[in-house]
């Protein structure tokens, strides 16, 4: 099966002593997959998933994500990878306060160049399939905790990525919607979407995930399948 993440020997030191902050570690995830990264706080989730998305580069091994050598790109070049390959979803939006929400979708999408008509018509669909149509035209400030993560997925989705990224996507929300979002992830993998998400809550992982690697100290101390329970 064609792979979209593949770590070989990959490792991140912050300091010069010591074991690594991560690795060295060897990890595939194939296209389709929706793997949640689990592991105590200081475990080394943040720094697997900044490795993958392009935001930081390892000491040592290759980081192939897409068929592309990210770890050798200039950063222009991991700009450029990172808008048209990945989407991010985080912990706390990250959208932009003074942008509509249909702007806000839009815009990595008006970044890669994609017309204007052909933004608003791709981001319409996806307000229309995340429940957020209605909030179009209104600020991201308006909107409740679980809505403005709507948004966000939106945004991230904009551009087709290969690859869906998401940085502990319910830890600022209420219990209700975080099961909203659980269950919009849950929804995206079974539409054949590539998620890496990023959790303490084992009970997201278990719900979103069809595996689950769970770091100790920078290693993987876990690897398995676990089906998406509903
Ligand atoms: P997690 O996301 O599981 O909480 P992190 O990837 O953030 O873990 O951190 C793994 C280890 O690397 C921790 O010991 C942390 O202190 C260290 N670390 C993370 N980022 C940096 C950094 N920018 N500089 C120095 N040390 C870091």
């Amino acid at each position: 099966m064609h792979q979209v993440i593949e770590l070989d020997g990959v490792a991140k030191r912050y300091d010069r002593v010591g074991a690594p902050a991560l690795g060295p570690l060897t990890l595939s995830v194939a296209e389709g997959e929706a793997l949640a990264v689990t592991g105590p706080s200081g475990s080394g989730k943040s720094t697997l998933l900044n490795l993958v998305a392009g935001l930081d580069r390892p000491t040592d091994g290759a980081v192939i994500v897409a068929g592309r050598r990210i770890d050798r790109l200039s950063e222009r070049g991991l700009a450029e990878f990172r808008r048209e390959y990945i989407g991010m979803v985080f912990q706390f939006f990250n959208l932009l306060d003074d942008l509509t929400v249909t702007d806000n979708i839009q815009l990595p999408a008006r970044l890669t160049g994609t017309s204007r008509r052909k933004a608003a018509a791709r981001a319409e669909e996806l307000m229309e399939t995340l429940g957020i149509l209605k909030h179009a035209s209104a600020y991201p400030g308006r909107l409740s905790g679980g809505e403005r993560q709507r948004v966000a997925v939106a945004r991230a989705l904009i551009n087709r990525p290969a690859l869906l990224l998401a940085d502990e996507p319910t830890g600022a929300l209420d219990t209700a919607s975080g099961r909203d979002v659980r269950d919009l992830l849950t929804d995206l993998h079974r539409a054949g979407q590539t998620v890496v998400l990023v959790t303490h809550d084992m009970a997201l992982a278990k719900a979103c995930a069809s595996r689950t690697v769970h770091l100790v100290d920078g290693r993987v101390a876990q690897d398995f399948d676990a089906q998406a329970a509903r």
